[in-house]
């Protein structure tokens, strides 16, 4: 596995519930995400009211789960987190939504891969908190109208483009993660370390949030192999030096690439001459999933500049040819 693997790993899943934060003043960075959603947060709970329904789109890893958990909890009511390929068929979602309580949160993961049938029932239940459900089956089936309690329904995804237009309109609230800045990452870096009982001075915090990615989850992993680097190599203590041997230990390079996003730029330097190369062809040249290329690995590349998405495909910036200590390619006309 790519140790800046931005997916959860079971060993995440462990240490996640110490230090998940749970309040909106513990959810480090995302600011005008978190000012806007405390005022709707506390306008909902001024009317007694269910919050309107939520999507949040961003890579995987920047805090989707973390801010329904922390939404939930400021609302004071439950959350329920289930994901779109889970829910098979309509008969999962209405047995989840008529045993919300009201006001509740329903956080499905992944929402773009609900299937069509299950989206139908959805509309009616996010818009008039009723669904329509098929008893029996035959010429005795029928369909009765169930009422649901009022709820939240936080839906996340990848990337917007995925939804459906129709479920897309049906959220009153949206909001978009970005990548964290080194300086968020850093508080991040030292709260988690604080809560793991780690000694992660300054420096090494920084260096740590510097090499993963943008992304909270892969900053938190770091923090933990180095962690095991500082353990066995050092006096336990996570310094500037430390981290970065650790990282060069891990192969994971000053910018925060990998294995993985290097060969990626390179394949597109030396396979496609710079580009601009399509996503399935480097797909196949890479052996890596077109999904893990487009919602993993080249979001950061692009934020970076190292990369660029036009109409007719990927292309490598003279920062990326300049990364792999490549001369650029003059542009064309220049
Ligand atoms: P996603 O659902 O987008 O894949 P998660 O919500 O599971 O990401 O977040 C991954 C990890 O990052 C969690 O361990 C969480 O503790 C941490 N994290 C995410 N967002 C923040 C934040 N804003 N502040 C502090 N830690 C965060």
């Amino acid at each position: 596995d790519r140790i800046i693997a931005a997916g959860a790993t079971r060993e995440d899943d462990a240490i996640e519930a110490s230090i998940r934060p749970r309040r909106l003043d513990e959810y480090l960075g995302q600011v005008p995400v978190r000012d806007q959603m405390s005022i709707y947060i506390q306008a909902a709970k001024g009317r007694g009211e269910a919050m309107d329904h939520v999507l949040i789109f961003g890579p995987p890893g920047l805090g989707k789960t973390t801010l329904s958990h922390v939404i939930a909890n400021e609302l004071g009511v439950s959350l329920r987190v289930t994901s779109g390929p889970v829910i098979e068929k309509a008969g999962d979602l209405a047995a989840l939504l008529t045993n919300l309580q009201p006001h509740d949160v329903l956080f499905i993961d992944e929402i773009h891969r609900l299937s069509p049938a299950v989206e139908e029932v959805l509309y009616p239940a996010m818009e008039d908190f009723q669904i329509d459900i098929m008893i029996g089956d035959g010429p005795a089936a029928r369909s009765i109208k169930l009422d649901l309690p009022p709820f939240t329904l936080i839906g996340a995804t990848t990337r917007a483009g995925l939804l459906t237009a129709p479920l897309r309109d049906r959220f009153g609230i949206v909001q978009r993660l970005e990548f964290y800045t080194p300086e968020e990452l850093t508080r991040i870096v030292r709260r988690s370390a604080r809560i793991l009982g780690i000694d992660c001075v300054a420096e090494g915090a920084a260096e740590i949030a510097n090499r993963a990615r943008g992304t909270p989850r892969i900053a938190n992993r770091l923090l933990r192999r180095v962690r095991d680097y500082a353990q066995v190599r050092a006096d336990g203590q996570i310094d500037h030096d430390v981290a970065r041997a650790a990282m060069k230990m891990l192969n994971v390079d000053p910018e925060g690439f990998d294995e993985l996003d290097r060969r990626m730029l390179r394949t597109i330097i030396d396979n496609f001459d710079g580009g601009p190369v399509g996503v399935e062809s480097l797909s196949a040249a890479l052996s890596e999933e077109r999904g893990t290329l487009e919602d993993v690995v080249e979001p950061y590349l692009i934020q970076q500049g190292f990369l660029v998405r036009t109409a007719r495909g990927r292309m490598a910036t003279s920062k990326a040819y300049r990364h792999l200590g490549l001369q650029p390619k003059r542009e064309p006309g220049i």
